[in-house]
């Protein structure tokens, strides 16, 4: 595997100089004003990125994964009811989280390659008339189909049933990427980590709570210590962690939001629409589909590719570490060998797309399909000239 290649794996992303710099520093004391002045900074700019006024921005040493469990932990009790669909393997794994922590989850078994559905939400959410629900699980981008949903319906399905449940997003691979809006969707709790759309290396759990989500915190009697968020608070108050924190992370995340703030989010998420529609011109050019049912489903921060019947997908994805040192997805779950993804989120260029679909292109050729070299370059390549790099609000 090569050092030089840029990776097209949905998360870890590829991360650029200055956020490497920025990770890199000294000691310093982690219980100190000076160390304020990073975490301060840090929490501000996550909660812009979540399009939030005033959600309460925590952020742990984990990953996603703890994030999922410091929404669940601090907001629910054993026995509760959980309203989830499973539509992929990150779905999946929330909800055995759920059921591992005594939550009793009600699922919506739906086609991996759907969203979330949320008519039978909301019927489902209409018939709980008793408000027994107490969350609303939502995974924004299915990381394993290429597949994202919309909050916004889910939103409204919460509000059409007049049901008071926690809306729950997870958006590891949809923050900072993806339109997100935790305010105007009226989230609660909103869950990812360092390493997907803030382009750091894994290492924190980064997850924002709502006032309501804070006050369910009161009542929650799962257990809870490490992810506790009233610990957090208290050591925030202080300029410091309950327990020590990763340091170096947190100014990269600082200096992450900045980037992203700076190159302003409606050219962020634009750059990430155009780069992905590049990916699906090669697609289609190939004769190819995507896992994702229809367009209004597409991922603009990674796309899995269906190979034809009797083919292993994930020899290309092994081929292309092999022979090439470049870095694609395999497929996970009951796609597994099915798919291969193309991860295009964080730091990204449509001359690094390019890279990596001339690369699937080589791969696919190797190991006989029946594709024509340069097909889907060119294809993305006639639409990347066709398309200006600047913020087009109708890119979307
Ligand atoms: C990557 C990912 C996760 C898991 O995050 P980790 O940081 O690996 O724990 C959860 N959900 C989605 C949608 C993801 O893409």
């Amino acid at each position: 595997m090569s050092f030089q290649n840029p990776v097209f794996i949905p998360g870890p992303t590829n991360i650029p100089e200055s956020l490497r710099k920025a990770c890199d520093m000294p000691t310093i004391d982690h219980r100190s004003p000076l160390f304020g002045q990073i975490l301060h900074p840090a929490r501000e700019g996550v909660r812009k990125v979540l399009k939030s006024e005033s959600a309460e921005i925590f952020i742990f040493p984990s990953t996603g994964t703890g994030g999922w469990e410091t929404a669940l932990t601090n907001t629910l009790s054993a026995g509760d009811k959980i309203l989830a669909a499973r539509n992929g393997m990150f779905s999946h794994r929330w909800i055995d989280m759920c059921q591992r922590h005594d939550l009793d989850v009600q699922v919506v078994e739906t086609p991996w390659g759907k969203g979330l559905p949320a008519d039978r939400y909301e019927e489902i959410l209409t018939a709980d008339t008793n408000h027994e629900i107490k969350a609303v699980l939502a995974t924004h981008n299915e990381t394993a189909t290429g597949v994202k949903s919309d909050i916004a319906a889910v939103r409204r399905a919460l509000d059409a049933a007049g049901h008071p449940a926690l809306l729950f997003v997870d958006g590891v691979s949809s923050i900072a990427s993806m339109d997100f809006r935790m305010d105007e969707w009226g989230v609660d709790v909103a869950v990812t980590g360092s390493q997907k759309g803030f382009m750091l290396t894994a290492g924190l759990a980064i997850v924002g709570f709502s006032a309501k989500a804070m006050a369910a915190t009161e009542t929650a009697k799962l257990p809870r210590t490490f992810f506790d968020v009233h610990d957090m608070a208290k050591g925030y108050a202080a300029n410091a962690y309950p327990y020590t924190p990763a340091v170096g992370l947190l100014n990269g995340l600082n200096e992450a939001c900045s980037m992203l703030l700076n190159e302003g989010l409606d050219n962020v998420f634009a750059r990430h629409t155009r780069i992905a529609e590049g990916v699906r011109a090669a697609v289609g050019a190939w004769g190819l589909e995507l896992c994702a049912a229809n367009p209004s489903v597409y991922s603009d921060t990674v796309s899995a590719i269906k190979t034809p019947e009797g083919f292993n997908a994930t020899d290309i994805v092994t081929h292309a570490a092999e022979k090439y040192g470049v870095a694609f997805g395999v497929g996970l779950g009951e796609v597994a060998g099915k798919v291969f993804r193309i991860g295009h989120l964080g730091s990204l260029t449509d001359v690094m797309a390019l890279s990596g679909i001339a690369t699937a292109e080589m791969c696919m050729v190797d190991l006989g399909l029946d594709i024509k070299l340069g097909s889907g370059v060119a294809a993305a390549q006639d639409f990347y000239r066709g398309h200006t790099a600047t913020a087009q609000k109708d890119a979307a």
